[in-house]
């Protein structure tokens, strides 16, 4: 897939999400919404129902009155309601007995009248606190409002709350108790009805408020399981999507990576491919095939072309090996020191001519271990293949060999560039280079490392490396005596 098409279903795909998160926003906003507007009418129809039941109460008290036009005094009356328990708090008698009496014949009916004095009582004896606690906590249970509330009486005429959350609060005294800040949310609360608001009466004396503090959580409560699912689903669908971006990319890296590596490795067989049958030309010619020293000079560069040859093959199966699940090792006792002494007398040759030298420090009492032999020996190449490639100045490069625990340990140290902590993080990943300009020179694939973790991993051992950046690296493999049968 080219790059321009993934660029594309990127772009493709972000939209599409883009727009169904913004869908999705859009509705919950709405539902949100209605879900208030539900929330209101509600506590407003539970309001009315409320104000209605406290004047029915109040009217229900009326027809229960003694006869005012029955020419008895009022004031008898008046004092007859107080002891009958319909009037529960004494009021200024003379007063509201004068007023009584000079309206008195203002008024035809009793219920009339007695609105006309009732209005003249205060408005916390008109009101029942435990009716009206009752009548609060059942409208809002019938409307399905069942959330924590505070509630108030305001009594218009003294501008400030004469009941608060079922008792009774005297401005006058207990001036704290209303206006304490508390209240504020209260008096500001939108959820308001007129009381005793009959078409007798001009101005309704006083408000019943409701607050919710819960109001949001309320609200929020049907839409936040669906929210809550949106917002998971869209994330996993965002994180399959990246994850799905980032295996693309990677794959497209690692298959450019392998063409690369595939040409590198026709063109590196094509040169000693060519030197070989150059020699050989040479040889089957008649003026060289009588010269014997000719002959086994041009030997020798079969022979190293060849071993060039069949390093190189050796990368290549090496390649395949990492992606192998299971691996099969040809198990065999393994002398460890064996093995290091050939490859240290191999890398030798090379680090010799850069006037480096290589030194063997082999000090296990017990050396031998159950593994396969070619690809140990091919970790410890790789091992020390790095050092020589990745010193820049002269290499000191040090192989040493100890007892530990249950097995064996080989450390590769050398005195080259090192490898920052980042770099140490990555360095056994598949393809992993360190991205240094400088080092485009050295020639590599990022895979030497890879495989010798693959490879520890399949004999049960461990590999770990120290390093500092200009500080040099050291490497270190530990092996166990004995494989699982
Ligand atoms: P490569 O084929 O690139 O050498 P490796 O898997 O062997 O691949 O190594 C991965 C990377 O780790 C190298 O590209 C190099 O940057 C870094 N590295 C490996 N060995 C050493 C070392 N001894 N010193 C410094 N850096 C190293």
């Amino acid at each position: 897939m080219d790059r321009s098409k993934i660029w594309i279903i990127i772009a493709v795909m972000s939209a599409a999400l883009l727009g169904s998160v913004f869908v999705q926003v859009y509705w919950i906003q709405l539902s949100l919404r209605e879900n208030e507007q539900k929330f209101d009418d509600n506590v407003f129809t539970a309001l009315r129902q409320i104000a209605q039941k406290l004047d029915d109460d109040e009217a229900s008290l009326y027809n229960n009155m003694p006869n005012l036009s029955g020419g008895k005094s009022n004031k008898n009356s008046l004092t007859a309601w107080v002891e009958e328990g319909i009037i529960s708090k004494a009021f200024p008698e003379d007063s509201i007995g004068q007023t009584i009496i000079g309206d008195r014949y203002k008024f035809t009916s009793t219920l009339a009248y007695a609105r006309r004095v009732l209005d003249n009582i205060a408005l916390a004896d008109r009101i029942q606190l435990d009716n009206l606690n009752a009548y609060i906590e059942n409208a809002l249970h019938d409307v399905g409002v069942s959330t924590e509330y505070r509630y108030g009486v305001y009594e218009k005429s003294k501008n400030s709350f004469i009941i608060l959350d079922g008792r009774h609060v005297f401005p006058e005294t207990d001036a704290q108790m209303s206006q304490a800040p508390p209240d504020e949310s209260l008096y500001n609360s939108k959820y308001e009805v007129n009381l005793f608001a009959s078409e007798l009466v001009k101005k309704p004396p006083g408000l019943l408020k409701i607050y919710f503090p819960q109001r949001s959580r309320f609200v929020w409560r049907n839409i936040l399981p669906f929210m809550m699912a949106s917002v998971f689903f869209t994330s996993l669908i965002l994180m399959g999507f990246s994850y799905t971006i980032y295996v693309i990319f990677r794959q497209k890296k690692i298959s450019e990576i392998k063409t690369d590596f595939i040409n590198n490795m026709t063109h590196e067989f094509k040169t000693p491919i060519a030197t070989i049958s150059l020699a050989t030309d040479s040889i089957l010619s008649p003026m060289i095939l009588t010269n014997v020293d000719k002959v086994k000079r041009f030997i020798g560069v079969i022979k190293q072309e060849n071993s060039r040859m069949l390093s190189q093959v050796e990368k290549v199966l090496q390649m395949a090996q990492i992606d192998k699940q299971n691996m099969e090792l040809k198990i065999t006792e393994v002398n460890l020191h064996d093995i290091v002494r050939d490859a240290v007398e191999h890398i030798n040759l090379q680090v010799e001519k850069r006037g480096g030298s290589v030194s063997a420090l082999l000090e296990a009492m017990d050396p031998v271990v159950q593994g396969d032999a070619t690809h140990i020996s091919n970790m410890i190449h790789n091992l020390l293949d790095n050092a020589n490639k990745y010193t820049v100045e002269t290499p000191e490069i040090s192989v040493s060999t100890a007892n530990h625990k249950n097995g064996v340990i080989v450390t590769v140290k050398d005195n080259g560039i090192g490898l920052s902590k980042e770099a140490r993080k990555h360095v056994f990943e598949k393809f992993y280079r360190v991205p240094t300009g400088n080092l485009h020179d050295i020639k590599g694939f990022g895979l030497g490392l890879s495989y010798v973790k693959a490879m520890m991993n399949a004999h049960n051992g461990d590999v770990d490396v120290k390093s500092e950046l200009g500080k040099g690296s050291s490497f270190t493999l530990y092996f166990p005596y004995r494989q699982a049968a």
